[in-house]
């Protein structure tokens, strides 16, 4: 059965090999983009994430074309890394409208389609970081931290009619985001992970894919490490 997906973020990085992973399955997949050329295959919606009314515009147009959506991805995120001496505000308030506050404007809106249907699956794109800490990353480690438990609570207020909400959290992955990290970094990084490499995107739309399946239908308020290890015990 064709479902209608919506991944935020999806036009490139670890949002695409997502989109590509319901796409591949037969499902209809809405993405969402800033600016520039969409990848083809799939609806693709102009919508900055911290903008309420892009985000309904967005949802009205995929509406009309794929149906109310039944599995939300909130994938879009940034970080403006920085030692908490130099953090300005503008960098703390800045990544935490877009992660979290970002997460909040879909799942708000996507939530009034899923309530109709009694039925929805929502996967929220964390880090590992948000239970490991990291230095420099405070802003980012906090808005994805605040995932959790903004995932948990919805997971309690409405498990009763059938929505279920999940956070995949991903350690390194080889996207433009970790591209960015220095040689030492990429160095120490690798010498944390038990699996001693990065994640590819395609690793971490396996766990999405499966929280959004039929074999998932028990499972809300998880939290799946995707990370080689890296986050054991947290
Ligand atoms: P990229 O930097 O490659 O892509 C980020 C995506 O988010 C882009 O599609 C971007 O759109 C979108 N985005 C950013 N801000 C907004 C906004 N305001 N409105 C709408 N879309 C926005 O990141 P990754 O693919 O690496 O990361 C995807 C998610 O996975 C993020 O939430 C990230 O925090 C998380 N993650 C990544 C890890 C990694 O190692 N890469 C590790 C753990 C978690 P646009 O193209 O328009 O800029």
């Amino acid at each position: 059965m064709s479902r209608s997906v919506l991944v935020t973020g999806g036009n490139r990085g670890i949002g695409l090999a997502i989109a590509r992973a319901f796409a591949d399955a037969g499902d209809k997949v809405a993405i969402t983009y800033r600016s520039g050329e969409p990848p083809q295959g799939f609806l693709a919606v102009k919508c900055d994430i911290t903008d309420t009314e892009q985000v309904e515009q967005a949802y009205k147009e995929i509406e009309e074309t794929h149906g109310p959506v039944e599995i939300l991805v909130a994938n879009a995120g940034i970080n403006k890394d920085q030692l908490l001496m130099r953090m300005s505000e503008e960098d703390f308030t800045s990544v935490v409208d877009t992660n979290l506050t970002g997460t909040f404007r879909v799942v708000k809106r996507a939530n009034r389609g899923m309530l109709r249907a009694k039925k929805g699956r929502v996967v929220l794109i964390s880090s590992v970081v948000g239970l490991l800490g990291s230095a420099g990353q405070a802003n980012y480690a906090a808005s994805k931290a605040a995932m959790v438990g903004f995932a948990r609570s919805l997971a309690r207020e409405l498990g009763s009619r059938n929505i279920t909400f999940n956070v995949v959290a991903p350690g390194f992955v080889d996207t433009d985001m970790t591209r960015e990290l220095t040689e030492d970094q990429q160095t120490k990084i690798l010498a944390q992970v038990p699996l001693g490499r990065y994640a590819r995107s395609e690793e971490i739309a396996a766990a999405v894919r499966f929280l959004a399946s039929d074999d998932a239908s028990y499972i809300t308020g998880a939290v799946i490490p995707v990370d080689g290890g890296l986050g054991m015990g947290h």
